[in-house]
């Protein structure tokens, strides 16, 4: 299994390939940013390394 779990991130996306026990990510890094058109104005952002379950 994974050895590796990215410190500092505690995320419970479970449907995430690198999610362990709906907290952990085991990503090596990862990328978040806004999903809206004005950065400065939005309270929604999205990891891009979210990889869904098969
Ligand atoms: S890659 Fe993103 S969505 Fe997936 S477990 Fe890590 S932080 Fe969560």
């Amino acid at each position: 299994m994974d050895k590796h779990i990215l410190s500092g991130v505690n995320c419970d996306v479970k449907s995430c390939i690198y999610n362990r026990s709906g907290k952990e990510c085991s990503a090596s890094s990862i990328k978040v940013d806004s999903t809206c058109n004005d950065p400065s104005n939005c309270d929604e952002t999205a990891c891009r390394t979210f990889i869904g379950r098969d």
